[in-house]
């Protein structure tokens, strides 16, 4: 990779992938060796399970459908970036105008699942990032969040996937990314808090020291 840098950057790059080599999920070695519908049945007979242990009629018609509805969520919706086939196709372009500056992409909305719980996380993420060669188109930036959140997620890993892809997609170490967020598991349930939200962050290269930008994603 070329970083247009000298050799302090190179050396924070370094550190910023060790870091974040511990950031993945735990994923079994057969996490899918069963395809998706095979895993949607499986789900659904589980979950008809669970509807009856709890003392649910499955033969209800508003209930009847929910231990498929379920699977094909959990499979095809909230947990479908799991799996690395559905990582959205990424565009970069050259960066031919030589735009060096930030570009900053504001309340980028995502819903993710708190994996204590597996119920939702709901919030906003800034990102910026100052280009080297690349450029990328903006929407991507949505879809990168989206793709990480669509697994079941503590907010700091989420927040160390998404700048861990923008560094290695865009080839610059200057990206910034913060994400603010309400966990349901603390508004729905145990001390049942409405209101409160986390933040998140992981700055890294010229964004790490420029503290206005910083203030900005942190929504200061
Ligand atoms: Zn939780």
């Amino acid at each position: 990779m070329n970083f247009n840098g000298n050799h302090k950057i190179s050396i924070k790059i370094e550190k910023e992938v060790d870091h974040c080599a511990m950031a993945e999920n735990p994923m079994r070695d057969d996490a899918f060796s069963l395809d998706d519908e095979m895993k949607i049945a499986l789900i659904k007979e589980k979950f008809e399970d669970i509807l009856s242990i709890i003392g649910l009629h499955l033969n209800d018609d508003s209930i009847a459908d929910t231990p498929h509805r379920i699977a094909k969520m959990y499979i095809n919706e909230i947990f479908s970036g799991l799996n690395p086939k559905n990582r959205p196709e990424i565009t970069l372009f050259e960066n031919k105008y030589n735009y060096h500056s930030p570009l900053i992409e504001m309340n980028i909305p995502f819903t993710s699942f708190c994996e204590h719980h597996f119920v939702p996380i709901i919030g906003n993420a800034n990102i910026a990032y100052i280009p080297n060669n690349y450029v990328i188109g903006l929407s991507k930036l949505h879809r990168i969040t989206d793709y990480y959140a669509k697994r079941p997620q503590v907010q700091e890993r989420l927040t160390q996937q998404i700048h861990k892809d923008l560094t290695e997609t865009m080839q610059t170490s200057n990206v910034g990314i913060v994400l603010k967020a309400s966990h349901t598991c603390i508004s729905c349930r145990g001390v049942a808090d409405h209101g409160s939200s986390t933040i998140t962050s992981v700055f890294s290269g010229k964004i790490a020291d420029d503290s206005t930008i910083i203030s900005l994603l942190r929504g200061n």
